[in-house]
C-alpha cells in the first residue's frame, strides 16, 4: 500500500509534514508522498522525517490550472528538487496571489455581515499557506455555519457569495516549473475534470504532447469503472498509473491515509514505475 498525494500543515492539511510521515510509517505504507497545493515548503522537513523513519519519500507538489471545462485541473509534480529557484519562484507569485484573493474573500464575507478577519483566518492557517479550508473550518467555529460543507455551500464554492477566483498557470507552464525542478508531471484526480470519456481521452493525449508523464488512476473519489477507465488511458498513452488519497487530516475527515474512503489500495507498482521513469530522464 503506498500514498502518492497528501497535504501537510503546509498547506491545507492538519498533521504537520513530520507527523504526515510518521502516520504513514504506522499505517504501514510502503511509500509517501508529500504533495502540497502551490508549495514545496513542507518538503525538507518530510525528506529528514522520512530518512529517520526509513519510508520511501516522493517530494511532490499540487499545483491548480487554467481549464476551460466544467470541473478543475490540478497537476501533480513529483521528486521535484524543493530548492529549484525557479520552482520557487513561480510557486511565490501564486502564493503571491493567493495573498490578494484571502483579503478580497474576507472583505466579501464582511460585506455579508459576517465578523471575521484575515489575522484570524490566518491563525487557523498556521504556517502553511492560506485557503478555502481554513475560511471555512473559522466559519464553523464562529457557528457561522454547522458544518465545512455548508460553509462551502453558502459561501466558498464557485458561484457563491464570498468566492473569488484564484490565479492560476496554464498547463504548460505549471509543467516546465515542474520541469525545472526535475519533477515529473502528473494529472491529478481526472474524475474532477467532470468530462466524458471521449472528452477525458482528447484532454489526456493533448497534456501528453505537452510531456505529461503519468495519470492518478487510483483516487478516493474514483469508482471502480473509472480506475479502469485511466489505467486503459495510462496503457494507451504511455503514462505511468498513480494514486493517492488526498489526505488533508482533520480538514477531511473521512478520507483516510493509503485508505481513502476505506475501500483505496494503491499497488507499490506505481511506486516503483514512477521512480523508474523519474530515474530514466534524469
Ligand atoms: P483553495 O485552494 O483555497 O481554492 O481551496 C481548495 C481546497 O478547498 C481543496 O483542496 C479542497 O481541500 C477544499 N474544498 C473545495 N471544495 C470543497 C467542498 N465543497 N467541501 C470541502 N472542501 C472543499
Ligand atoms: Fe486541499
Ligand atoms: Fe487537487
Ligand atoms: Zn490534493
Amino acid at each position: 500500500m503506498i500514498d502518492l498525494h497528501t497535504h501537510s500543515t503546509a498547506s491545507d492539511g492538519t498533521y504537520s509534514p513530520a507527523e504526515l510521515v510518521r502516520l504513514a510509517r504506522e499505517t504501514g505504507l510502503f511509500a509517501l508522498a508529500l504533495t502540497d497545493h502551490d508549495t514545496v515548503e513542507g518538503l525538507p522537513q518530510a525528506l529528514a522525517a522520512a530518512e529517520e523513519h526509513g519510508i520511501r519519500f516522493v517530494p511532490g507538489v499540487e499545483i491548480s490550472v487554467r481549464f476551460e471545462g466544467p470541473g478543475h485541473c490540478h497537476i501533480l509534480g513529483y521528486f521535484v528538487d524543493p530548492h529549484s529557484s525557479s520552482l520557487r519562484e513561480t510557486l511565490g507569485l501564486l502564493q503571491k496571489a493567493r495573498r490578494e484573493r484571502n483579503r478580497l474573500m474576507v472583505e466579501r464575507l464582511q460585506a455579508l455581515g459576517v465578523d471575521l478577519t484575515l489575522e484570524e483566518v490566518a491563525a487557523r492557517a498556521g504556517e502553511g499557506e492560506i485557503g478555502r479550508p481554513h475560511f471555512a473550518a473559522l466559519l464553523v467555529e464562529k457557528g457561522v455555519v454547522r458544518s465545512v460543507e455548508e460553509a462551502f455551500e453558502r459561501y466558498l464554492r464557485k458561484g457563491a457569495p464570498a468566492y473569488v477566483p484564484k490565479a492560476r498557470l496554464a498547463p504548460e507552464e505549471a509543467f516546465s516549473a515542474i520541469r525545472a525542478a526535475g519533477g515529473l508531471p502528473v494529472l491529478a484526480h481526472p474524475v474532477h475534470l467532470k468530462l466524458s470519456a471521449e472528452e477525458l481521452t482528447r484532454y489526456v493525449a493533448g497534456l501528453k504532447e505537452m510531456g505529461l508523464e503519468g495519470l492518478e488512476a487510483y483516487y478516493t473519489d474514483h469508482s471502480r469503472e473509472f480506475t479502469t477507465l485511466c489505467l486503459d488511458l495510462a496503457r494507451r498513452y504511455d503514462l505511468v498509473p498513480t494514486g493517492g488519497s488526498d489526505f488533508h487530516g482533520h480538514n477531511k475527515p473521512d478520507i483516510k491515509l493509503g485508505r481513502g474512503f476505506g475501500n483505496l489500495t494503491v499497488p507499490d507498482e506505481c511506486y516503483r514505475r514512477l521512480r523508474e521513469r523519474w530515474e530514466h530522464q534524469k
